[in-house]
């Protein structure tokens, strides 16, 4: 499975990047990590319902190696709810499309190119504006993430 070293591309940073079983503490979990790639394979064929063969495309990425991925995917997330897992979805070998950012004050997300940088809150004009994407390119989501 070790290809070339090539970027997949994914279209925005997911909203959310930690699900838990509720009522019992994290202490007594056993955590299960999707990478961003594998979350936007779910998102593309799963979530939008999109042909593997365009959602493979959109990605920058082969059909097989689409399918390879897709599968991964799906055995992770039926994985922890089945065995009931902390799901943490985490940085991998991508490249964003666009970013979202958050506003922590209002809860505003609003999508932008990945290149523009800190902006005031469109809603409350808030500068408390998390970059989504950020977070997992170079933030506490990132390293650790290849196994
Ligand atoms: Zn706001």
């Amino acid at each position: 499975m070790r290809g070339p070293y090539r970027k997949r591309r994914v279209q925005r940073p997911p909203q959310f990047s930690n699900f838990k079983p509720s009522g019992i503490p994290r202490k007594y979990l056993d955590s299960i990590e999707l990478t961003v790639d594998e979350f936007e394979a779910i998102r593309l064929a799963d979530y939008l319902q999109k042909e593997h063969a365009e959602a493979a495309e959109m990605m920058q990425i082969s059909r097989p190696t689409f399918t390879r991925l897709i599968q991964q995917a799906r055995r992770k997330l039926a994985t922890a709810i089945i065995e009931g897992m902390e799901l943490v979805i985490i940085g991998g070998n991508i490249d964003f499309e666009h970013t979202l950012h958050r506003c922590h004050d209002c809860g505003e997300v609003i999508q932008l190119p990945v290149d523009v940088s800190e902006e005031d809150c469109p809603g409350c004009g808030s500068q408390n504006v998390e970059d989504l994407a950020r977070s997992f390119i170079m933030g506490r989501h990132h390293r650790g993430g290849r196994r």
